[in-house]
């Protein structure tokens, strides 16, 4: 349909400064194959366990459909305060920390942007980033700094350091990293925090993969968090990646009630609240063992290292579902290059500079079954013999 306006007009710069086009470029290219190797998804590739779906179709049953407490329903609220108690010490909610159960992981770090930065206002982030974060930056005219961790991914205070100015505000981390599965050890969040301390910042511990940290990355059978060193942080988890429910949108959000009680301000006025049936059906999750589906991934992340270990370097993701490879200097070819060869070969990986300012590297999920992971892998490291 031919339109009279302007359409252009109608869009304000702060929606036109947000690019998604290195996504949408593999997309495209992806379109055109028909049954592609699918190394490009980020989420889990079993099904929800069936206790939590029951659970949440007996909530749509017994009409938990309506609105809900912005905070939360109360059964998961408890759940997840039990939760924490037990794996990071926190006592949330009271009279100190706050607690909100978030629509999606994205929906605790846009409200957490939105309600702690003001124009101008500095974040620091590592690069290579999930894609959220400089978006975040771009709505919030807030500056987001990449902090540069090639070639070993690994955030560190003696990186961040030269990077603080008197307007940085935030520091965001991400471990178990997208898209590195790079895991920081406790004594580096420890420097970080004592940094963050020290200069007046706070951070953001982004732990959506928490669950999914494999034996050799954790600590006392965990995954390494700061929240255990102090409350003074806000940590951000979530329900999608953890129970294979990613289309649910449901996170959560705790840490110093100040900041967490203009976050549930905000969240009245857009998400409302998180999915009400989602919310009831997840009470229980915290219950439900997936040991064997992060074993599952644990086994399959070491045929990834397999598969690459003669022909280039991978770095050692300790978590998530994911491996950043590096092509190859000798191939003489920027990782957007090798994608598109890599497509041609029905092959769906997504270039580095989608997460990062460098072209170098290209981010392989191994979240699928074992032959499709085998085929792709055989035609990815070929390709660089
Ligand atoms: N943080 C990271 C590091 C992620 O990788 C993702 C999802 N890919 C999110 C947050 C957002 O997750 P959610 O679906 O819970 O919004």
């Amino acid at each position: 349909m031919n339109s009279v306006l302007d359409l252009n007009a109608f869009i304000s710069e702060r929606a036109k400064i947000v690019d998604t086009s290195g996504i949408r470029r593999v997309f495209e290219l992806g379109a055109k194959l028909k049954n592609p190797i699918n190394l490009s998804i980020g989420q889990p590739d079993f099904p929800v366990p069936d206790e939590i779906k029951q659970a949440t179709i007996r909530a749509i049953e017994n009409n938990r459909n309506g609105y809900t407490l912005t905070q939360g329903v109360p059964e998961l609220l408890e759940a997840i305060s039990h939760h924490l108690a037990e794996d990071v010490g926190w006592k949330a909610p009271s009279d100190d920390l706050g607690l909100l159960v978030t629509s999606g992981t994205s929906g605790a770090l846009w409200l957490a942007f939105m309600a702690m930065l003001n124009p101008g206002d500095e974040c620091i982030v590592a690069d290579p980033y999930f894609v959220l974060y400089p978006a975040l930056g771009q709505v919030t005219g807030a500056r987001v700094t990449c902090c540069d961790t090639y070639p070993d991914f690994r955030l560190t205070a003696e990186r961040i350091e030269p990077l603080i100015t008197s307007r940085t505000k935030l520091l965001l981390v991400n471990s178990p990293s997208n898209p590195s599965g790079v895991v920081l050890s406790s004594a580096e969040l420890r420097e970080l925090l004592d940094l963050c301390e020290r200069r007046g910042i706070l951070m953001i511990s982004d732990e959506i993969y928490d669950e999914f940290t494999y034996a050799d990355a954790r600590e006392d059978g965990k995954c390494p968090s700061p929240a255990r060193m102090t409350d003074q942080l806000l940590l951000v988890r979530g329900f999608g990646k953890t129970y294979g429910c990613t289309g649910w949108r449901m996170g959560y959000v705790a840490g110093p009630k100040p900041i967490i009680q203009q976050m549930q301000k905000l969240q009245q006025y857009t998400y409302v609240c998180a999915p009400s049936m989602a919310q009831a059906g997840l009470a229980g999750a915290f219950k439900v063992d997936i040991s064997d589906r992060v074993a599952a991934y644990q086994r399959k992340r070491d045929l990834v290292l397999e598969a690459f270990k003669d022909v280039t370097p991978v770095e050692h993701p300790g978590g998530a579902f994911y491996a950043f490879v590096e092509v190859p200097q000798r191939l003489n070819l920027t990782a957007s290059a090798f994608v598109e060869k890599a497509i041609d070969k029905n092959v769906l990986i997504i270039p580095g500079k989608v997460f990062s300012r460098r072209d170098t590297h290209f981010r392989l999920s191994y979240a699928v079954t074992d032959k499709t992971l085998q085929s792709g892998l055989e035609i990815l490291s070929g390709m660089m013999r």
